[in-house]
């Protein structure tokens, strides 16, 4: 086997670094620095260098597959726009057509247009451990095969993705 296996050594302030990148990936580097009392040059070269080792901050998540824009006088959403004229739009996401339904009768809207979502968005979230699935709350274990990054939990679940990976090649 020729491919490239490793384990990424975080230093600490990488690892501080990354926890808060974690919760919110689009967080710009001049606040990271305030939280940790370092230089905002000095949080960028961190970022920098967790990019080079491949440490991904963002992590895609499917978004809910129907939307309906509803025309409303007033906001009826968490996600909500003001029209130019005065009018709020709403929207209102979920995964089945009954949900959006069942919200509109509460709104009664003046008007609405159901959409389907085209894809994916990027939203803030946490890391999750690749092999057994739960959300890693403490130090991520951070294994590089190849080009891809997994995330690891702990040592157990590490081994069981090394194993599972290696099977799914042979
Ligand atoms: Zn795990």
């Amino acid at each position: 086997m020729s491919e490239e296996t490793n384990e990424i050594k975080l230093s600490d302030i990488e690892f501080r670094v990354l926890q808060i990148l974690k919760e919110d990936a689009r967080m710009p580097a001049a606040k990271i620095a305030k939280q940790l009392g370092l230089s905002r040059v000095t949080v960028s070269r961190i970022i920098n260098s967790l990019r080079k080792k491949g440490v991904k901050f963002t992590i895609e998540a499917k978004d809910k597959e129907l939307v309906a824009f509803v025309v409303t006088d007033s906001c009826k959403s968490t996600e909500c726009y003001k029209t130019i004229s005065g009018d709020f739009i709403s929207l209102i996401r979920s995964n089945t057509l009954n949900e959006i339904e069942n919200e509109l009768e509460k709104i009664k809207p003046k008007n609405v247009i159901l959409a389907r979502s085209l894809g994916k968005r990027f939203v803030r979230t946490s890391l999750y451990c690749d092999y057994c699935g739960g959300k890693i709350e403490s130090e991520p274990i951070i294994y590089k095969r190849g080009k891809k990054i997994y995330y690891a939990c702990c040592n157990a679940c590490l081994n069981g993705l090394k194993k599972k990976l290696t099977k799914l090649k042979d």
